[in-house]
Order: structure tokens, then C-alpha cells, then sequence
């Protein structure tokens, strides 16, 4: 029985896609060859082949069941965008053909007005185009070919998230490839990077969920009092799973690995109702494709389970929110994961390399990495004690630190085995496991990659790897141009490392990322503390930022500015939003319901003195609901004038400024009383289901 089990995974895994052994099946042997040759250097395909490629995808899709295609994107928007075009044409005497041309497969050109430009493109210019990204491969999901695409304007700026990632791709390999030529390899032609997100995510009942409003427009709850238990007892984390979530999780698996996704790792999280899903890692560029299919599923099979999941970062307060970890590594085609630091002395060193430019590229642009996660769901959880600091720092354990410390110094260095001399020629057998974990720190090594633990739950990781490739590119391209001109390779090499070990170990930080003294320490050490999105976002336009992205063509100046305004302008609008549903709760649900409640308290009152008994009580608690219920009304006034004054504020950044500074205080104001009202009146009489409900009845 079991055995039957697995071998129906391993017969319709990747059923729904069209890979390699699908089109090798497919296609006439030339068009393959194309097209491999295509997903590897980038080369565009001749029309013809395109023909072929397109019809051979077309016949694969209409056997499956499909009828229609997409150009699939990732406009700024944050999330995947499609327009469904059906394979029909007319043909004589009523009837039709179905059709797929290879034009049609490589290039679309959907209405690009309505999306975020960042004031890119007028909205007369609304030309925009998709055109096929081969490395991504296309996949069947409801009844649809959907074909990965990058997204453009008319006048070629960016649109999109996929682009860059695709363009720091190529210029990490590039700039791998100079130090690995150094190191004496000649058979690799090019680098990866690899990423394997960790994602985490709720699942609340739908019931309850329909119930509120908050949830349903803004993804999180904007208010709600604190259950009598959250997550102190730590029984959730790695806790068995329910039943019902266990369904959907088993369901969730089979359709991703019909999708080709490699679905891995499941378990329940620290806060109730929250679990994470890894999947195996793979290319940057696939994995943020898949991490995006990953969250749309999850959405969509949660409902089919009565349940609804939530990628917001911040769903309740007082319990954890939900992080997407980028566990980060470049591997060249050769084999190696150049992460890895490997068994001989010679990979050692050149692990070190590698490794020292990461620590040098996570120093000098700390902010860049920072605002990659910045969002206003972010801004609950990094520096709350349960996502890293908002601080970036790196992570390397113990081991590595003293042997960098060694090389440093010039000293031996002394393992509990043996000791080293740090250079060429003999380094340390560096053990895997010796890294201890730290799960406080934002950038941690742990073995043979890095994880990033910025990034918030319902972000694409598109961004972060884009800066975090170009970044590192920056620091090997320097590294390369140095040591390509060197006269004795051995001796420069050592002095580029301690000289780099020098001037940057300060971003390294072992200990508790969580603890205030760091935060001291850190402001010590002079490294950024940008507490919130609108402290990080607009540092995206500084001019040493600006000139790396511009240096490798990953971003212009122009589509950079453009990507900030369009982050601000996202802030503001998500503050705006979440302070009208406020708002909008409290004038036509709680305050309402806070009336009724005390009027029944006073008939209460009334009755009792008609029968002659004391009704102290019910007079202190309705004076008490009544006040608290002023109280309310006053901080809703004061909210509503914030928002007036927000949306009257022309410059983005200034508005977005303002929605940190007066709008979410003031929300945060509302909220304390409205979660101080909750806590005192019975749950039966509250216009919405509790955090109880929400988070203890899957
Ligand atoms: P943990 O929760 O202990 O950090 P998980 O198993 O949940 O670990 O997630 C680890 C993630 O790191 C997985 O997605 C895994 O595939 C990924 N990973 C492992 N090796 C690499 C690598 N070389 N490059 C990128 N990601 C990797
Ligand atoms: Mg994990």
C-alpha cells in the first residue's frame, strides 16, 4: 500500500509542466537542441523553432485539458498577473481551430496602464509586453498554458520583478566565474544561485473569517484583545498536526508537485495556527516562480478546507508573525556549491574568498538588503522580538569567526583537532555542523549556504535576491580586478582577505540579535538601525546604490527611482486602507455594539432599583463602558482628521513619512481602547469572533 503511494507521487510529479523530458519527447531533436541552448546562454529562438515550440506546446496543453494560454508575470504589484487568451480561431462553416503561434508564445503585449510604474510610463503609452522567460518552465493550471514571462514598458524599462533577478543572475556568473578562473577551474561556465524559501503562513476557520472585516480587506486583524493563552506554553512548534490541516497540507503537496514544486518540509510554527512549508531549493529565478505558485495555492486549497490561509506578516498582535526565510547559495555547473567550504585546502580558500566578499557586500550595502524587506506588514515584525533586528548584521558561528580571526592576525589557527596555518597551502578541514544555530540574526551562514531572515511572509523574494546577486557581483568583480593583476596570486589573495576582514568584520555579530545591548552595540559599531519602511525606502536612490545597479544593467537610475516611489506610494496606501477599515469597524460595528451593551447595563440598573436592590455595580460598569466608549469616539475623530491629512499631502515620501509618524499612531491609539472595551464586555455582544475563535478552533 505504501509503496503504491509513492510510486503515484514519483508517476505524476511534475505531470502538469512542460520540462525537459517533455518537450524532449515533443519536439523534432533541432527545436530541442534550440531550446536548451536557449534556457542556457539566453540565445533568442528563430521564428520557425518558435512555431514548432509553440504547436508542440499547444497539442501538450489540449491533451491535458487546456483551452486557453497566459502570459504569466510579476508586475510590482507583489503578486503574479494573467490575461487568458483561448487557442480557438474561426474557421469556415462555423467551426474553429485551435492554434498557438510561436509570436504568440514569445512575446505579448497586455495593457500595461493599470499597473504600478512608479510614473515610468504616462497612461497614454499604455504598450506594454511579455515576453517568454525559457528558463521558467510553462505549466497547466486551471485549464490554462501559463508561460512565464518578464514584463516591460513600450520604451524597454522594467515593469517587472522577474527581469532584474534574471539580469543579477547573469552578472554573479560572470563575476564567479573571474574567481573561480583564479582558483585554476577552467570547466565551469557559469554560476547559480540557488534559493529555497521557508514559508510561513495561518489557517483560520472561514467562518470566523467572513466575520471580519479587517481580516477580509487588509489580510491582518486590526484589532482584537489578547487570548487568555497565545504562545507561551511553546506547544505548537513541531506540535502534531490536526487533522484538518493536515488535509489541506497533503492536498497543497499534490498539487505543487504536480506543478513541478518541489514541496519538502511541513510543520506547525511557534504561534498557534501557524505552520511553514519548505521546499527544496533550487535556481533563484524558478524558485521565486514557484514561491509565488507556492502562496497562491495555499490560498486556494485552504478554502476548499473550510479554512483561509493568511500570508500577511502580522495576522494577530501579540503572537508571532509569519517570516519567509531565503535560504541563499550559488553552485557553478560543475558541481561545486562554492558555499560549501569543502574538504581540501584549496576550496577552503576559495570558500573563504567567496565568503569574505559576502561579508564585505552585507556591510557596505546593509541598507539596500534592509529595504528589501520593508513593507508595512514587515514593520510588526522585524525588531519585535521574534523576527530578527531591523539591524543587518551576519551570522558566521564560532569556527569561521577564528579562523577569520586567525587569518587575520597571521596566527595559527587551532581547531579542536589540530592546528592550521591559514593560507594556500594549508587551511583547515572546516566541519559542517560546527555552525551552531543563531536564529536572531538577520544573514546567518549555516554550513554551506546563507540564510536571509528578513524577509517578510507574503513578500516576493524576487527583490532580495536581486540586490543580494548584484551586491555580491560588485564585491567578487572588485576582488577579481585585484587579484587578475596580481604577481603572486597566493600573497595578494591574503592580504585582499585580511585587509577585507579588517575593514568590514564589524558587521559580524554572533551573539542575540534580540537583546537591547546589541541594538547599542550595533549604533556603536555604526550600522544602519532603519526601524521602519519609510526609514529604509528611500535610501534605495542613493547615489553608491544607484552606480552598482547601473555598473551591471540591472536597474536604471530611472527604473530604481520609480521602484521607491512605487514602494512609499504602496506604504501610504496600505496605512490609508488599513486606517478606513478601522475606522469604518468602529463607527458601524463597535461603537454601536458598545451603546447597546451599556444600554442593557442600565436596563439592568433600572430593574434592580425597581425591585429595591443595589445596583452599584451596574452603574460603575456602565459609567465605565461608557467612558471607555467616549474615549473611542474621541481617538476615531482623531484618526479620521490624520487620514484627511494624509491624503492631502502631495509628495509621496512626505506622505508616507506622515502615515508612520501620525496615522499608525493613531491607529495604534484606537486599537488599545477598542481591545480594552473587548476585554470587558461579554464575547456573546462583540460584533466580531475573538483572537479565541480565530486562532484555537481549526
Ligand atoms: P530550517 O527550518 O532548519 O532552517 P528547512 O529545512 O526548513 O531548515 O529549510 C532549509 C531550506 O534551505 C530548504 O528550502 C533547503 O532546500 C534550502 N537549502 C539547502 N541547501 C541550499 C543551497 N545550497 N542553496 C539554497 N538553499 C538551500
Ligand atoms: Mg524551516
Amino acid at each position: 500500500m505504501q509503496n503504491q503511494t509513492n510510486e503515484n507521487v514519483a508517476e505524476y510529479f511534475g505531470c502538469n509542466v512542460f520540462n525537459d523530458v517533455v518537450m524532449r519527447e515533443r519536439l523534432p531533436k533541432y527545436a530541442y537542441k534550440a531550446v536548451v541552448k536557449t534556457k542556457q546562454f539566453g540565445t533568442a529562438l528563430s521564428p520557425d523553432v518558435a512555431d514548432v515550440v509553440a504547436n508542440a506546446m499547444k497539442d501538450w496543453a489540449v491533451e491535458k485539458g487546456a483551452t486557453h494560454y497566459t502570459h504569466w508575470f510579476q508586475p510590482m504589484t507583489g503578486v503574479t498577473a494573467e490575461k487568458h487568451d483561448a487557442f480557438i480561431s474561426p474557421a469556415p462553416h462555423g467551426r474553429i481551430i485551435l492554434e498557438f503561434s510561436g509570436k504568440e508564445l514569445i512575446k505579448g503585449e497586455p495593457d500595461a496602464s493599470s499597473f504600478p510604474s512608479g510614473g515610468l510610463r504616462a497612461t497614454f503609452e499604455a504598450r506594454g509586453y511579455t515576453a517568454w522567460d525559457p528558463t521558467s518552465d510553462a505549466f497547466i493550471k486551471d485549464d490554462s498554458l501559463y508561460i512565464p514571462t518578464a514584463f516591460c514598458s513600450y520604451t524597454g524599462e522594467i515593469l517587472d520583478k522577474k527581469t532584474p533577478l534574471l539580469r543579477s543572475m547573469e552578472v554573479v556568473s560572470e563575476q564567479a566565474l573571474r574567481i573561480l578562473r583564479l582558483f585554476g577551474n577552467t570547466k565551469a561556465t557559469r554560476v547559480v544561485t540557488t534559493v529555497g524559501p521557508e514559508q510561513e503562513y495561518f489557517l483560520v476557520d472561514k467562518k470566523y473569517y467572513d466575520q471580519r472585516e479587517d481580516l477580509i480587506i487588509t489580510g491582518r486583524t486590526l484589532f482584537g484583545a489578547k487570548p487568555p493563552k497565545g504562545q507561551e506554553l511553546e506547544d505548537h512548534y513541531f506540535g502534531n498536526i490536526k487533522q484538518r490541516v493536515s488535509d489541506f497540507m497533503k492536498d497543497l503537496d499534490k498539487e505543487l508537485w504536480k506543478l513541478g514544486i518541489y514541496a519538502k518540509t511541513k510543520h506547525n510554527e511557534v504561534a498557534p495556527a501557524q505552520h511553514e512549508l519548505a521546499p527544496v531549493f533550487t535556481t533563484s529565478n524558478i524558485a521565486a516562480d514557484h514561491n509565488q505558485l507556492m502562496m497562491e495555492l495555499m490560498k486556494k486549497i485552504a478554502l476548499k478546507h473550510g479554512l483561509v490561509c493568511l500570508l500577511h506578516e502580522k495576522p494577530f498582535a501579540g503572537i508571532n508573525g509569519s517570516g519567509k526565510h531565503n535560504n541563499w547559495s550559488m553552485s557553478s555547473n560543475d558541481g561545486q556549491n562554492l558555499l560549501d567550504p569543502g574538504d581540501t585546502p584549496q576550496e577552503n580558500m576559495q570558500f573563504l574568498t567567496f565568503l569574505c566578499a559576502i561579508i564585505k557586500a552585507v556591510h557596505e550595502y546593509a541598507p539596500l538588503l534592509r529595504l528589501s524587506a520593508a513593507s508595512a506588514g514587515n514593520d510588526h515584525r522585524l525588531g519585535a522580538n521574534e523576527a530578527p533586528p531591523a539591524v543587518v548584521s551576519m551570522f558566521i558561528g564560532s569556527e569561521l569567526e577564528e579562523v577569520i580571526e586567525a587569518l587575520e592576525n597571521g596566527k595559527k589557527y587551532v581547531s579542536s583537532t589540530a592546528e592550521f596555518d591559514i593560507g594556500v597551502d594549508a587551511l583547515p578541514n572546516f566541519k559542517k555542523d560546527t555552525t551552531d544555530r543563531n536564529r536572531t540574526s538577520p544573514f546567518a551562514f549555516t554550513g554551506n549556504k546563507f540564510e536571509f531572515r528578513m524577509l517578510g511572509s507574503a513578500d516576493s523574494i524576487s527583490c532580495t535576491n536581486t540586490i543580494l546577486n548584484t551586491i555580491i557581483a560588485e564585491e567578487l568583480c572588485q576582488f577579481a580586478d585585484e587579484l587578475e593583476k596580481a604577481d603572486n596570486f597566493d600573497k595578494a589573495l591574503k592580504n585582499l582577505l585580511v585587509k577585507t576582514i579588517k575593514e568590514h568584520k564589524q558587521i559580524i555579530f554572533n551573539g542575540n540579535g534580540y537583546a537591547d545591548e546589541w541594538l547599542e552595540e550595533a549604533k556603536r559599531r555604526g550600522l544602519p538601525n532603519l526601524v521602519s519602511t519609510v526609514d529604509a525606502i528611500p535610501l534605495y536612490t542613493s547615489p553608491e546604490y544607484v552606480s552598482v545597479f547601473e555598473k551591471f544593467k540591472v536597474y536604471t537610475k530611472v527604473e530604481i527611482e520609480s521602484r521607491t516611489e512605487i514602494l512609499l506610494e504602496n506604504y501610504a496606501k496600505v496605512i490609508n486602507i488599513e486606517a478606513l477599515t478601522m475606522l469604518d469597524m468602529a463607527k458601524k460595528q463597535i461603537i454601536p455594539a458598545a451603546v447597546k451593551i451599556t444600554k442593557n447595563i442600565c436596563d439592568a440598573a433600572l430593574s434592580k432599583k425597581e425591585l429595591g436592590i443595589d445596583n452599584a455595580f451596574e452603574i460603575g460598569y456602565a459609567s465605565k463602558l461608557s467612558a471607555l466608549t467616549s474615549s473611542i469616539s474621541d481617538a476615531v475623530k482623531s484618526l479620521d482628521e490624520k487620514v484627511i491629512a494624509a491624503q492631502g499631502i502631495e509628495d509621496t515620501e512626505a506622505e508616507a513619512k506622515f502615515c508612520r509618524s501620525d496615522v499608525f499612531v493613531a491607529m495604534q491609539s484606537l486599537r488599545a481602547l477598542v481591545d480594552e472595551l473587548e476585554m470587558n464586555v461579554s464575547a456573546d455582544e462583540w460584533p466580531f469572533p475573538s483572537y479565541t475563535d480565530l486562532l484555537f478552533t481549526v
